[in-house]
């Protein structure tokens, strides 16, 4: 099912999809944060890494809630954006030798991440709505919850100490 194919007929089709894509999406990031923790440096980052690991298998299990809730099958579809955002990601750590520098560049990729899962939530629980399933919209508000704020504690990693750190 493509983003142009005609499968996507309704409003609740379209909420299936892109529940779909995020779940694929989560189930990509699932794979990714372990190289991640492995990256980084800083005991913080890789704590907060570590931390976020483990509320990744909470959103694809709250995922997997909000798809039986639904009435539609657990499955996900290709989502060639986080694809695109992990490759850049893989790209820029290993061009980077400096391990400070390297941090700060884990930041960014880890935020860029935080900002795609940021944006599908917020629309699918628009869309929850809209179709009368404030009961998914509030197990998604969940998973955006957990977004939000590691979103914010990344910035704030950043700011206080691993952004100064790389400009050493
Ligand atoms: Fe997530
Ligand atoms: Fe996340």
């Amino acid at each position: 099912m493509g983003f142009f194919s005609k499968d996507i007929k309704t409003l609740d089709d379209l909420f299936v999809h892109t529940l779909r894509d995020i779940y694929y999406a989560e189930k990509q990031i699932e794979k990714a944060l372990p190289q991640m923790v492995d990256k980084a440096t800083n005991a913080s980052l890789k704590a907060g890494f570590e931390k976020h690991l483990q509320e990744t298998k909470g959103h694809i299990e709250r995922l997997e809630e909000v798809f039986e809730m639904h009435g539609v099958q657990a499955k996900g579809v290709d989502c060639p954006a986080i694809d695109g955002i992990l490759e850049e990601a893989n790209d820029i750590s290993g061009d980077i030798d400096d391990k400070q520098v390297l941090d700060a560049a884990l930041i960014a990729s880890a935020q860029a991440v935080e900002h795609y899962e940021i944006t599908r939530y917020g629309t699918l629980m628009a869309w929850a709505k809209q179709l009368g399933r404030t009961d998914c919209a509030a197990v998604l508000a969940k998973n955006l919850k957990e977004e939000e704020a590691t979103d914010k504690k990344l910035t704030e990693m950043a700011e206080s100490n691993i952004n100064i750190q790389a400009a050493e």
